[in-house]
């Protein structure tokens, strides 16, 4: 027998064996449908509009690698130590101008939680308010990445719908209603109002301070999750609901989108009477934030122009969304229609309801092309007609020619009914 054969086999036995010692939590935790797809999507023969991984080709990496290589030959003995759990002081008063750019003007460096990706402030907001069978409200579809946490944490993530002006009020409140009707205990509502990740869509001006104010009056903490919010591509801007409602909002930014995922630097901007529990408890996972890292991203900030380096991401995400539109406009067949975003990575399909996007990612791989189907941004286990296509990591040509690709498989599916 192989070696690799014989250690995969004593593996899974031993895996077996220990199967009884799983926490129910444990049980509840899956691998996410974007891992699966994101190994595939490795290939280079494939056209990946999987994965929503940021352009990093058009950072300054030279003159980052001799700012890099500083912190480390000059402030070493700082930058590689351990640090203040909470985060550095210089980084979380930097994250106050961020959000100052995104509008949220009154924010205070001491109710700011550094944190490991904005990942992690999702996993300590669900710590730290949910036992399990406690309701998360959420859009429908989003973030898989949050269900997943969610879901180790055996939270009843309910699903509430949107249409192309994101959540819809009324829908809420009637959600609220029924889940209070059973008896459930409603803690938060998760939502990521512009560009939301798999849709694209964007919560209306209108319909922010209405959601807002329905979840004060039920009691129900927001967590808006914002990581996309300075990549719009015009000018009109969207308040978080952060901007207006500082008590009931926990608000999650990340910098993995406006500069590079791999650091692992996300914050949580909390509400002052909820600030130390949550720092307690993203500090009982993860002692302190990456320092080095932490350095690295304030030297960034300080010292080089952030907000020219937006408004060239911007620029450029905004050209690839077009020429996604436009490939789609181009080739996709009867049938099928799609969201068109006002920034951030993602494009939404929809498909005839009938149809499974599950089944068809096989053919499209044999067709070249990688998409993630929808069933993976909804907490129901309902097949979806849906699927998310990303626009963010590859060019215009590879664009064109994924969709060129997608497009037969699509209209296949569409005959064979
Ligand atoms: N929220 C949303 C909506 C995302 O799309 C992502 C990453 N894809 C995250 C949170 C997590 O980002 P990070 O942990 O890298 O900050």
């Amino acid at each position: 027998m192989p070696a690799e054969t014989e250690v995969a086999l004593e593996r899974a036995s031993a895996s077996h064996f220990h199967d009884h010692l799983l926490s129910d939590r444990a049980a509840n935790i899956k691998q996410s449908a974007v891992r699966d797809v994101f190994d595939i999507s490795m290939q280079s023969s494939l056209v990946s509009l999987a994965g929503g991984n940021p352009y990093l080709q058009s950072l300054p990496l030279d003159r980052l690698g001799d700012t890099a290589s500083k912190l480390i030959s000059e402030h070493g003995l700082e930058a590689l130590q351990y640090g203040g759990g909470q985060g550095t002081l210089e980084l979380r008063r930097q994250i106050c101008e961020v959000m100052a750019a995104e509008g949220i003007t009154d924010a205070l460096p001491e109710n700011v939680i550094v944190t490991a990706g904005s990942q992690s402030a999702q996993d300590v907001a669900a710590k730290v308010f949910c036992n399990p069978g406690d309701v998360i409200l959420v859009e429908d579809p989003t973030y898989v990445g949050a269900l997943n946490t969610f879901e180790a944490y055996q939270v009843d993530a309910q699903a509430v719908p949107m249409d192309d002006d994101g959540l819809i009020p009324d829908e809420l409140e009637r959600r609220i209603a029924e889940l209070q009707d059973e008896g459930k205990s409603i803690k938060m509502l998760y939502t990521i109002p512009s560009f939301n990740n798999p849709s694209g869509i964007t919560l209306s001006r209108e319909r922010r301070q209405r959601i807002a104010d329905i979840c004060k009056a039920h009691a129900i903490l927001i967590l808006e999750d914002n990581p996309y919010g300075l990549l719009r591509f015009d000018d009109e801007v969207f308040l978080p609901l952060r901007a207006d409602n500082p008590d009931d909002v926990i608000y999650t930014g990340s910098f993995s989108k406006i500069f590079g995922p791999g650091l692992r630097i996300g914050w949580a901007l909390v509400p002052a009477h909820l600030q130390r529990k949550f720092y307690l408890a993203s500090e009982a996972v993860i002692l302190c934030p990456p320092t080095l890292n932490q350095m690295l991203l304030s030297a960034y900030l300080r010292e080089y122009d952030w907000k020219a380096q937006i408004d060239t991401y911007r620029a450029l995400y905004k050209e690839r969304c077009e020429a996604m539109l436009v490939a789609l406009e181009q080739h996709m067949p009867d049938g099928v229609s799609w969201t068109r975003p006002a920034g951030g990575f993602f494009v939404w399909v929809t498909l005839p309801e009938d149809i499974n996007t599950y089944p068809l990612l096989q053919k499209a791989i044999d067709a070249g092309v990688v998409f993630i189907p929808g069933a993976a941004f909804s907490p129901s286990d309902e097949p979806s007609h849906n699927l998310r296509l990303a626009f963010s990591a590859v060019s215009g040509d590879e664009i064109a020619e994924g969709v060129r690709r997608l497009a037969p498989v699509l209209q296949e599916a569409i005959e064979a009914r």
